[in-house]
């Protein structure tokens, strides 16, 4: 059922108006719609807006992010410019746009008259118009900003016009918001690209030196006019690492600036200040006065100033593990507008990310640094230990492992008392010096280690945090050392002895005071000549000595018999006999044996000596040739003096005897055995002995049978 106009008391004419103002209002929807960005927004808003409000001029203005400033952006209409004039003023002034910030309500108002009753010290402002509509652009609560309309007239705001322009404000918001948000992430967007590209980058190399620059040339051409890195260099001062600008002229100038007026660390501002605090430094709108302040009477700073054209800034800590590391500087002259709180996280993240790019390459350099000297540790001779402040192995390297026969694995991280209970005794006597001082002087210790008797040579450095110590195992060299004064002592009582007869001798026959007889020369000549003899083997055996250590000495092996071999030691043995001694040679038919005749005969030659020599009392000396299991095993056994079993080993030792002091008067180089043990192994031999103290000896020489 339809009514007439007449009947709902709306005359055509309203109706007319009414359908216009739809009309119109559908027409700034379109526009509305059809507007992307922020700023064509604004300009619907003034071009179809303004239409449909039948105003005569209009202007919006947006409320800033800390909600404390309206800035005019945009304007249609009016005869002077007012977005220059009013350019921006705070929320709190008394003026129309501001008031309706603040109340979030519409404001209408009618006439000049009426506006300058509400606002009296705009009396005399603003001729331009009479009525005044003020609307807030606001969306749930929030103001975004606030639009006027100026009308040509007073007028009289009714219910459906004061409806409509409401209506018009509020579209006008939402479209603000939606393009804002669409522009707001259309930054997102482009700021995560920007992030992903620097962190490529970051990524790219370890020098980062290098990336960090190639970061701030990155930095210039998405997110500032100039871009510049500081670090903090090892002694605290602040290095300039990089400035990009895109004209290399005004690079120029930034080093300029750098050169005259070196950072201060003590710098109230920028990058001391941020070093400093490890806080970001944001200055959306570089104050004049702190450049005026900073630039003073001096007129090259101002010049420099002016031609970076600073306009606002941005300086964030490279902060990695609790430390700042350097920091990062975005400048907006003259291309980048002012930043913005977004540009600020955004810059915080880019320098945290530079920050751990710096750090991951620092701390690759430094183990890269410990890992070449652990690798250089790993092959030195020397044992390297070091030991931290509460006596726990940090470092053992190979050659400690082999002097001490502890492993590196069982030696890290454990107390050095525990792993080593020797080593108090082994380094009690070390002098530790500091590490600026001379050289360590290395003491060498002897110590049993693991059932080893060893001599150590030790030095350590303590470098307070702990000590490290190098350790040498000396112990062929003090072996070697000791030998050369056994040979020494030796040698020179052999010496002695058998010259001393042959020099008495000689004084003795050369004497023309008394006559001496006939026999009495000749035992001098004896003399002489058996001493010779005894020097010539003194000094053979110690030429063989040194043949054998400089594996200078030939062994020819071939098939020989060993009966015959012993047979002609004792044989020719025979013809020296001391009283009391006789000679036996048993064999149970032994075999060919591989060897070298002339050295086995040396061999039994020297150990029948022995036998003889070391049976004061007389006995008998005894060659046994046996064969067992491919071996065959020559035996001498004598009923002498016999070795204890605590020197059985020994006295294969160069130059080692049993009685230095020949108490018991028998001579000897302390050669013999030495060498006949070195003759038997290089015949693939071995050489033992088993013996009864006081009831004799019993030297095997075994030797593999031949074929
Ligand atoms: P030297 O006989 O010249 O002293 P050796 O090397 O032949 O040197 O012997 C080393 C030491 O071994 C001797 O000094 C001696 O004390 C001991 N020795 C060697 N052979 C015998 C043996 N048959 N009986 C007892 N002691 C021996």
């Amino acid at each position: 059922m339809s009514r007439s106009s007449a009947e709902t008391g709306l005359s055509l004419e309203a109706l007319a108006d009414a359908a216009d103002r739809a009309n119109r209002l559908q027409r700034v929807t379109d526009r509305l719609a059809e507007a992307l960005t922020p700023q064509q927004v604004l300009d619907a808003i003034l071009t179809e807006g303004l239409r449909a409000a039948e105003a005569r001029a209009g202007a919006i203005g947006i409320v800033s992010e800390d909600g404390e400033w309206i800035e005019l952006l945009a304007q249609r209409g009016y005869k002077r410019p007012i977005l220059t004039e009013w350019g921006r003023f705070p929320v709190s002034a008394e003026l129309p746009m501001s008031h309706v910030v603040r109340n979030g309500e519409p404001l209408f108002l009618e006439s000049l008259k009426a506006r300058n009753e509400l606002f009296p010290n705009l009396e005399g402002r603003g001729r331009d118009g009479h009525a005044l509509a003020v609307l807030p652009l606001a969306l749930e609560g929030r103001i975004l900003g606030v639009i006027g309309l100026s009308f040509g007239d007073d007028m009289v705001f009714s219910e459906e016009r004061r409806k409509m322009k409401i209506t018009l404000a509020r579209q006008a918001a939402l479209a603000l918001e939606r393009a804002r948000l669409f522009e707001a992430e259309q930054a997102a967007r482009q700021r995560l690209a920007f992030l992903a590209e620097a962190s490529e980058l970051l990524g790219s190399s370890l020098d980062y030196e290098q990336t960090l620059s190639r970061l701030a040339h990155l930095s210039v051409r998405r997110l500032a006019d100039w871009c510049s890195i500081d670090m903090v260099a090892a002694d605290g001062s602040i290095d300039r690492l990089a400035v990009a600008h895109e004209d290399p002229d005004k690079v120029k100038w930034a080093l300029e600036l750098q050169e005259r007026y070196p950072p201060d660390p003590d710098a109230p501002h920028g990058v001391s200040l941020v070093i400093r605090t490890g806080k970001p430094e944001f200055l959306p709108e570089l104050p004049e006065e702190m450049l005026e302040e900073a630039i003073g009477d001096d007129d090259v700073l101002r010049e420099i100033v002016e031609q970076l054209g600073v306009r606002s800034s941005i300086c964030v800590p490279l902060n990695a593990r609790g430390r700042t590391l350097g920091a990062l500087t975005l400048i907006a002259a003259e291309s980048h507008p002012p930043y913005t709180s977004a540009d600020l996280e955004l810059a915080i993240e880019l320098a945290r990310r530079a920050g751990t790019a710096v750090d991951n390459s620092r701390l690759f350099q430094e183990a890269e640094k410990g890992a070449n000297a652990a690798r250089a540790l790993a092959y030195v001779a020397d044992g390297v230990v070091l030991i931290d402040g509460s006596g726990v192995v940090r470092h053992w390297n190979p050659a400690a492992a082999t002097i001490t026969g502890v492993p590196e694995e069982e030696a890290l991280g454990r107390r050095v008392h525990s792993v080593l209970p020797a080593w108090e005794s082994l380094v009690s006597h070390v002098p530790l010096v500091g590490p600026d001082e001379a050289l360590a002087r290395p003491v060498t210790v002897p110590i049993v280690l693991q059932g080893r008797e060893l001599w150590v040579s030790a030095s350590g450095v303590d470098f307070g945090e702990g000590t490290v110590y190098a350790l040498r195992d000396v112990t062929d060299e003090h072996a070697l050392e000791k030998t050369r004064s056994d040979f020494v002592a030796t040698a020179s009582h052999e010496l002695r002895t058998p010259l001393a007869a042959v020099y008495g001798a000689v004084r003795t026959l050369r004497r023309e005071d008394i006559e001496l007889r006939e026999e009495d020369r000749l035992a001098f000549l004896e003399i002489i000549e058996d001493e010779s003899v005894r020097l010539t083997q003194l000094v053979d055996q110690i030429l063989l000595a040194g043949q054998l250590d400089a594996n200078a000495v030939q062994i020819d092996l071939e098939p020989c018999d060993p009966v015959q071999i012993a047979s002609g030691v004792l044989e020719s043995a025979s013809l020296h006999l001391p009283d009391g001694i006789s000679l036996r040679v048993e064999s149970n038919g032994v075999g060919a044996i591989l060897c070298d005749a002339n050295k086995l005969r040396q061999v039994l030659v020297n150990l029948v000596d022995n036998a003889v020599k070391y049976s004061p009392k007389g006995g008998e000396v005894e060659i046994r040739v046996d064969s067992e299991d491919g071996e065959c095993q020559i035996e001498v056994a004598d009923q002498g003096l016999g070795i204890p079993s605590s020197e059985r080993e020994r006295i294969f030792d160069k130059f080692y005897r049993l009685d230095p002091q020949q108490s018991g008067g028998v001579g000897g180089s302390g050669l013999g055995l030495y060498i006949c043990r070195e003759l038997v192994e290089r015949m693939n031999g071995h050489l033992d002995v088993d013996s009864e103290p006081g009831k004799g000896s019993r030297f095997t020489v075994a030797l593999p049978a031949s074929g």
